[in-house]
């Protein structure tokens, strides 16, 4: 630690003296920073790792307008605040009609029944509250005893069956089901209406506009927070020792604060916590931290000259035939058993989204896009009766490898059922002797019921900026 980056300081405190450090800026810590500012907070510093803000809300400009290479969809709408925040303006598109289809690896293509059954099994399967067990495993059971007890075809049914556990894995970001706690599902609410509502033609970031204030048409303008952002700056210490002001260091410089409000995600906790805090964190938040999980979910996208899928196919899925997975496992291309299958996106005509998951996503990180790609073309010709040319243009994520992110969102593994891990310890704060809040936590991870979302993200980051707004409240006059 050698300088010192001058934020003010006073001895008593007041809304317009306290020096608040956000270190993040995904959504949770935009919207406490926006939320801090709007209530007359004058020292309000974001610091942020990477070379722009909206962490893993990420819209770039591809196809015909913009994709997201984070979240995607705005899951529900009554009691979700991303939905509360664009609803007049048009922003947002339902799910309409969807019909799913299964291709079988030796090009089998499934009937509609057969996929509609699928589909219907996906879409209301609910894990029943006193079940003890994996999700996996209730899954499982479920689908024997109920789903598929009639069928005259079990070899197609257990290719469904891990099909459709990959699908869930999608949404849920575990490696496999078996290792997912019952949990995941009991303890997410689900906000009422379309759990899938797409963007039209802007993405994710018009809500983070809407937050900051800012240019529609440019992700990345920082709106209300000009001035208050240091982008490229990776905290690597946060001094927390002692009832008084915080420590932190970014490269050797030292910056004071009052609070911190800390918004990285789970799986930048795990890895950088015994060297980020010091003091070490207290236990509760430990087992917290060791306890959840941050996933890894990858997109691949590819723009064509034109759609390759023919109508009406708005997407496909794929079923291993046994013989088949034995020899894909045993070959190079084994990382694509992870990689579920790919469908159309709204208002982009020439695009293919496909979706990894697990163990699979973070080796794919790890290959040359080329390779990738060699793959995805290997996939398509194993599958598809139908010719999938060239891409013009081919990108995939890759979240786990960034050491900004570790991961895509957070769940709930058994393990955390055995060791008791809460979300609740994530969130609490760090307080001195006499109650006054200095170190807290933020960030999707940290809310008890909308974790792994970006309204769960937004809600905690407004919890923690209204944590400091009762702080400070009455304290102007003092
Ligand atoms: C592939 C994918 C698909 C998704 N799909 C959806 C979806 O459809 N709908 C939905 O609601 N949600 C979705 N999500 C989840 C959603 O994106 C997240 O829950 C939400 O954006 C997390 O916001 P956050 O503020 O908690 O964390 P982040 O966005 O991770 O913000 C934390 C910030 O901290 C920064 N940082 C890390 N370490 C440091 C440091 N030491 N110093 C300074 N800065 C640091 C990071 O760079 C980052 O910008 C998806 C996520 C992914 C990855």
């Amino acid at each position: 630690m050698s300088s010192c980056m001058e934020i003010p300081s006073s001895l008593v405190k007041t809304k317009e003296t306290a020096r608040i450090v956000i270190i993040g800026a995904g959504a949770s810590g935009i919207a406490a920073a926006t939320r801090l500012l709007e209530q007359g907070f004058k020292h309000v510093t974001v610091f942020e790792a990477e070379d722009r803000i909206g962490g893993r809300i990420n819209t770039i400009p591809f196809g015909e307008n913009v994709m997201d290479l984070g979240a995607q969809w705005c899951h529900g709408e009554g009691g979700n605040v991303v939905y509360e925040k664009v609803k007049d303006l048009d922003v947002l598109k339902p799910t309409g009609e969807y019909q799913m289809h299964f291709l079988r690896s030796n090009k089998d293509i499934l009937s509609e029944g057969q996929s509609r059954a699928i589909a219907e099994f996906l879409a209301t399967f609910k894990v029943d509250e006193n079940y003890e067990g994996s999700v996996g495993d209730f899954v499982t059971q479920l689908y024997w005893k109920d789903a598929v007890k009639d069928t005259d075809n079990k070899t197609v049914a257990k290719e469904a069956l891990d099909c459709m556990k990959k699908v869930i894995c999608t949404s849920d970001a575990c490696d496999h089901l078996f290792e997912l706690s019952t949990r995941n599902h009991l303890n997410f609410k689900e906000c009422d209406g379309d759990q899938n509502l797409s963007w039209k033609d802007k993405g994710f970031w018009v809500f983070l506009s809407l937050l900051l204030g800012a240019d529609k048409d440019k992700p990345g303008d920082q709106g209300s927070l000009k001035g208050h952002v240091r982008l490229n700056r990776r905290i690597a210490e946060i001094n927390w020792s002692g009832s008084g002001e915080l420590l932190l260091c970014w490269n050797g410089e030292i910056v004071r604060a009052d609070h911190v409000i800390c918004t990285v995600s789970l799986g930048v906790l795990k890895e950088k916590h015994p060297k980020l805090f010091v003091p070490p964190l207290p236990s509760p938040k430990l087992k917290a931290i060791d306890g959840l999980n941050l996933g890894t979910v990858n997109k691949l996208i590819l723009e064509f000259e034109e759609q390759p899928l023919p109508e009406p196919m708005l997407d496909v899925m794929f079923l291993w035939v046994e013989a088949d997975l034995r020899e894909l496992q045993a070959g190079e291309f084994f990382w694509l058993e992870s990689l579920c299958g790919f469908h159309r996106v709204d208002g982009q005509p020439r695009i293919l989204e496909g979706w990894i998951i697990g163990a699979h996503a973070r080796y794919m990180e790890t290959l040359t896009e080329e390779k990738v790609l060699e793959g995805i073309q290997w996939l398509f010709r194993k599958f598809c009766t139908f010719d999938v040319p060239h891409p013009k243009r081919f990108l995939r994520t890759q979240w786990h490898s960034n050491p900004n992110f570790r991961g895509s969102y957070s769940y709930y593994p058994t393990y955390s059922d055995e060791i008791r891990a809460a979300r609740s310890d994530l969130e609490s704060p760090l307080s001195n002797m006499a109650g006054n809040p200095r170190l807290q936590f933020a960030g999707e991870a940290s809310s008890r019921d909308h974790f792994s979302t970006v309204h769960g993200a937004t809600e905690s980051g407004w919890r923690e900026a209204d944590r400091l707004i009762e702080f400070y409240k009455g304290r102007d006059e003092i």
